[in-house]
């Protein structure tokens, strides 16, 4: 399905110049495009993830930005070293993420490990080691790539609906916690967005809805959206600048939903 074109927005006001923000999964999808958006705003980004390669095009691309991005290669998996990396930054973006398709009685139970591991216990871990300096500056922004599957369940994704939910209570709690301090912490919660990891579970839901791939993304994936097309990472990318500008002082511990209509249901 082909999403009319995003038009591109002017160039954004430099309102984070100055801040450092982290963005993890920053390599490809969503997080690339995040990474690109906070350096537009003048932030100096360190853009975290495991693929080497992908960070790598991503610095490539950021070279004309008012602010920079930074390439920091780490597995999320080592959460000692995640809650390090989060030490001194102004902004967070818990944004890696990962997705597996399987009835419960065939879910890998290593692959739920992980799965808990990468999308819920490392975002605590990377919440913990930020908000102490967040605290000591007086002002922080966490913003945690949440899902519609933070809201509502989709068969096959138990992994996947049960970090996601989990993330969006470690959210508000977090927005309750630093309220005090200057630090908001929300969700961004997107339906579909057109990256990779939408991409490669085409094949997955066909098996287990038992369709041909060509169906699945309006019977499946877009069946209970409303509007039928994909959303675009930049536009995932563009609330959670919002989250992280001058106007959204007061919007903590809530979920910006871009849906398509899925949760009006
Ligand atoms: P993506 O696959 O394009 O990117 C995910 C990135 O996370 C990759 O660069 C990957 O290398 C990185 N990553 C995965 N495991 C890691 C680990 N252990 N350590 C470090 N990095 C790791 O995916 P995306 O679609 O851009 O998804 C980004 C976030 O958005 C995820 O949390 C996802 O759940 C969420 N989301 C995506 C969609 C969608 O339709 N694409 C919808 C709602 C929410």
């Amino acid at each position: 399905m082909s999403s009319p074109a995003v038009t591109p927005a002017p160039a954004p006001a430099p309102v984070l110049l100055g801040r450092t923000a982290l963005v993890t999964g920053a390599a490809s999808g969503i997080g690339a495009a995040c990474a690109l958006r906070l350096a537009a705003a003048g932030a100096r980004v360190r853009a975290l993830d495991r693929d080497a390669g992908g960070l790598a095009d991503l610095t490539a691309r950021a070279h004309s930005l008012p602010g920079a991005v930074e390439a920091e290669v780490l597995d999320l998996t080592d959460l000692d070293a995640a809650e390090r990396a989060a030490a001194g930054t102004d902004v967070l973006v818990n944004n890696a993420g990962i997705q597996l398709v399987r009835p419960i009685e065939d879910f890998p139970p290593d692959t739920f490990h992980t799965m808990l591991t990468v999308m819920l216990e490392a975002p605590f871990r990377l919440i913990r080691g930020a908000l102490p300096g967040m605290y000591g500056r007086g002002w922080g922004r966490i913003v945690n790539i949440s899902s519609v599957h933070g809201l509502r369940a989709s068969a096959y994704k138990s992994a996947y609906v049960t970090a996601k939910h989990g993330l969006e209570g470690l959210s508000k709690v977090t927005a309750l916690e630093g309220a005090p301090h200057g630090v908001t912490s929300n969700c961004v919660s997107p339906g579909y967005v057109r990256t990779p990891l939408v991409e490669k579970q085409l094949a997955d839901q066909a098996a287990a809805h038992s369709l041909p791939v060509e169906r699945v993304l309006n019977d499946v994936l877009l069946a209970g959206s409303a509007v039928k097309r994909l959303v675009e990472p930049e536009e995932v990318a563009e609330a959670v600048a919002y989250l992280c500008g001058p106007y959204a002082m007061s919007v903590t511990g809530t979920t910006m939903v871009l849906d398509g209509g899925w949760t009006a249901r």
